[in-house]
């Protein structure tokens, strides 16, 4: 199918690797150019070159900490600088720590706010303008499955990730007039780096394995193993594409079944 994005503007946040990275190349495979953008130059570099030289796209890269909204939005100004416009936006950054309420104290719960809901709120307000006068917009914010199903050990990610997809579904509201569509997406288990964070500080704390744990996770969903970031990035191109300007305010799971609600 083509999605009918090439020559669109898509930029794409804490994308050197992971599951924004994977969403990343989805969208240069599309044809879009395509700004990324992470905190450490070397790795978003290399990153960048390696998205460059598989789609023979444009690509700009950006550092930036997704927590400061002066760096958020001067990195959209950027954006607006070399290529026009930024008509796709997916908003990823990094998940909160795990852990169990007593063990959280009020600065990790308000650095989780500030890394989860607040950098979705300063890059959808910088992008918002423009996409309100061309009257065109894709919206994507990457959340968790836990906005659906919470996951035990992880209550700073279940709270803060929740109030993210409440922004998402009243900007839906807000923006539909103006032709912008802003949807999230909940993964559930996927082989990326975060993931194996969460196994390894889950195993230091329980004496277990780390493998042990991902095994036990893969086998809480219908399709019994963790996803390949290669399985995540197809469905957000298509959030973001032309193909999907009846979709909005939707937060769908993407999680091999791991969700065991009907909706
Ligand atoms: P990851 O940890 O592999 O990648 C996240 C990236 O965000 C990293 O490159 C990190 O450096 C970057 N980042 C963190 N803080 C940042 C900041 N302040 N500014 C800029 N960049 C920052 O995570 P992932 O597995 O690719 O997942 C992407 C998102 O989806 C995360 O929020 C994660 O918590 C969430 N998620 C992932 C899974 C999974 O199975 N992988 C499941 C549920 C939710």
């Amino acid at each position: 199918m083509d999605l009918g994005i090439a020559g669109r503007v898509a930029l794409v946040t804490a994308s050197s690797r992971g599951l924004g990275y994977d969403v990343a190349c989805r969208l240069a495979q599309e044809g879009v150019k395509l700004a990324m953008c992470a905190r450490t130059v070397e790795v978003l570099q290399d990153a960048a070159d390696r998205i460059r030289d598989s789609y023979q796209t444009e690509v700009q890269n950006i550092v930036c900490d997704l927590t400061d909204e002066r760096q958020s939005t001067s990195m959209v100004d950027d954006v607006i600088g070399r290529f026009g416009a930024v008509d796709i936006l997916v908003v990823n950054c990094g998940g909160p720590p795990s852990g169990a309420f007593m063990e959280h104290d009020d600065r990790r719960w308000r650095d989780a706010v500030d890394l989860n809901l607040m950098s979705a709120v300063y890059l959808t307000r910088a992008v918002v303008p423009q996409m309100m006068k061309r009257r065109w917009g894709r919206i994507v914010f990457m959340t968790s499955i836990s906005v659906k199903q919470p996951i035990d050990g992880l209550i700073l990610s279940n709270s803060v990730r929740a109030a993210t997809v409440g922004l998402a579904k009243s900007l839906a509201n807000e923006l539909g007039p103006y032709g912008i569509c802003v949807n999230s997406v909940c993964p559930g288990y996927f082989q990326t780096g975060r993931v194996q964070q969460l196994a390894e500080q889950h195993a230091s704390k329980t004496q277990g394995r780390p493998q042990d744990l991902l095994d036990a996770w893969a086998r809480q969903n219908a399709l019994q193993r963790v996803g390949d970031p290669a399985e995540f990035g197809p469905l957000v191109a298509f959030l973001c594409s032309e193909r999907a300007a009846y979709l909005t305010g939707t937060a769908i799971a993407i999680d091999g079944g791991l969700c065991r609600s009907l909706y």
